[in-house]
């Protein structure tokens, strides 16, 4: 059974689900066709008070969301009660300032008139992680439904809870039922999904491996796509930082989601004048972290979300060891029932390191040191991901050419990276193609349409 629920916190399956059948697909893909002809033509204002309650909705039902997200992928209750309330502001957000992202540009022309109107293109495929379960699918949803697009979701195969849920959150808000469904489907039958005429376009967060297999088979049928990938985002400390800020940001960059989100720092790159400092401070943080039940408003650390993502954590820090790195603290599975892995300091020379080169996706943080801010810039940028990057330093000119040099998709000075519905948010390189949120992530997946009127 691919399809499940399983508690990382004890390592029991919870619930089992069948996967729908192609039939039952095919009334979802033709509900959502049929759907989008009348969604479309509803106004800024109708579609917006919708995403309203929606928001309203996701408010009063926090608690029971934020604790599935807990069984399902051991996510800490306090933190999925912020997820889901920063999944009504998106929805508000968007329900505000749609209208205002997608009005009619003017362009002087030969014409009367020449303009550029933004319209929605049909059903968007999107295909969702686990790690921010609820997170992930409304920073696609709020805008794309906005904007007049439908939406199929593909979710994780560990979160089918989560999936059925968020389909419930439309319909109880009143959005008409097909505006957004969930197809509880394995990925193997995504391909087929986005070759079908009815759907549009496609967007994926996730692994790179899976962002690639749905560019080739969209690219096949010429269909866009917005790719959210891996990160290895750097956090560079200078010599002019606040270091207890640095310190206290790093470890909750690192740990935060039980390291497991795309835009964890995860290789932590500082100036050899302070080096020593920082690194003590920073391993008698991790160290002492409160690992724990997620349920427990005091945990600090829980488990990883899998058996499979603890084992790749575990294989990852023992290749990196053989390979000359150094545990300075952790390294190791805990020793207790759930997927806990130790809260992990690695030191290492840059090189071919597997936690140099690869995303490490748990409480796994990397060191290094610098020379000096070009060496810093070097290896920031030694990676084959763009997605995230942070700089501690007071030094304005140091600022100034962080933001200019660093090869990613954001660069955050003297703060941990975000999402925010109001900053367009997406990566270069390996992490993928295309922005979420903001102006640019609602006209992602619209018709640009050029209008020229004599
Ligand atoms: P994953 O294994 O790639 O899964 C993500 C989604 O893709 C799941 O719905 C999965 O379905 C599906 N999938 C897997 N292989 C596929 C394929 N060959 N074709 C089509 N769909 C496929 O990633 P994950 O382990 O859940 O998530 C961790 C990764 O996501 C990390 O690399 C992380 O950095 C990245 N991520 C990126 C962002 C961002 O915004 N850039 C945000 C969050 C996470 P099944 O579950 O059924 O396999």
């Amino acid at each position: 059974m691919n399809i499940a629920s399983t508690n990382p916190y004890t390592g029991e399956i919870v619930r089992t689900f069948d996967a729908q059948t192609a039939a039952q697909v095919e009334v979802r893909l033709a509900k959502a066709d049929k759907v989008f002809r009348d969604w479309r033509k509803r106004s800024f204002a109708e579609r917006a008070a919708l995403l309203h309650k929606a928001a309203d909705v996701l408010d009063q039902r926090k608690e029971e969301l934020s604790k599935l997200m807990t069984l399902e992928m051991g996510k800490l209750h306090k933190a999925g009660i912020g997820e889901v309330e920063k999944c009504a502001s998106a929805c508000r957000y968007y329900a505000d300032h749609a209208q205002e992202h997608l009005a009619d540009r003017s362009i002087a022309t030969d014409a009367a008139r020449s303009l550029v109107r933004h319209q929605p293109l049909g059903p968007v495929l999107a295909v969702m992680p686990w790690n921010f379960p609820f997170w992930q699918v409304f920073r696609f949803a709020a805008p794309a439904l906005m904007a007049g697009n439908v939406g199929l979701l593909k979710h994780a195969s560990n979160v089918p809870q989560t999936a059925l849920a968020i389909e419930s959150i439309f319909l109880q808000a009143g959005l008409p039922d097909g505006c957004f469904q969930t197809l509880l489907i394995e990925s193997k039958r995504v391909a087929q999904i986005i070759g079908d005429p009815r759907v549009k376009a496609g967007t994926l967060t996730g692994s790179e491996g899976a962002g690639r297999s749905l560019a080739q088979a969209a690219g096949e049928h010429l269909k866009k796509v917005v790719l959210e990938l891996g990160g290895s985002d750097p956090f560079v400390v200078m010599p002019s930082a606040d270091l207890e800020k640095a310190v206290d940001t790093a470890v909750k960059a690192r740990v935060q989601n039980a390291g497991q989100s795309c835009i964890a720092a995860k290789r932590f790159i500082v100036h050899e004048r302070i080096a020593e400092r920082f690194e003590e401070a920073f391993v008698a943080k991790m160290a002492a972290l409160r690992v724990g039940d997620p349920a427990d408003d005091q945990t600090e650390l829980g488990p990883v979300a899998s058996k499979q993502g603890l084992d790749d954590v575990d294989d990852q820090v023992k290749r990196s060891l053989s390979q000359g790195a150094k545990a300075l603290t952790g390294g190791h599975k805990l020793d207790r029932r759930g997927f806990f892995y130790a809260p992990t300091v690695l030191a290492l020379t840059p090189g071919d390191v597997t936690a140099w080169r690869e995303e490490i996706f748990g409480p796994v943080a990397t060191l290094v040191r610098a020379r000096d801010l070009d060496h810093a810039i070097e290896l920031a940028n030694d990676t084959p991901f763009g997605l995230g990057s942070a700089a501690f330093t007071r030094d304005e000119q140091e600022q100034e050419r962080l933001c200019n040099e660093l090869d990613a998709g954001q660069v955050f000075i003297n703060g941990m990276v975000k999402s925010d519905p109001r900053l367009p948010f997406g990566g270069v390189k390996s992490s993928g193609y295309g922005r979420e949120l903001s102006g640019e992530g609602i006209r992602e997946f619209t018709n640009a349409k050029t209008l020229w009127i004599a």
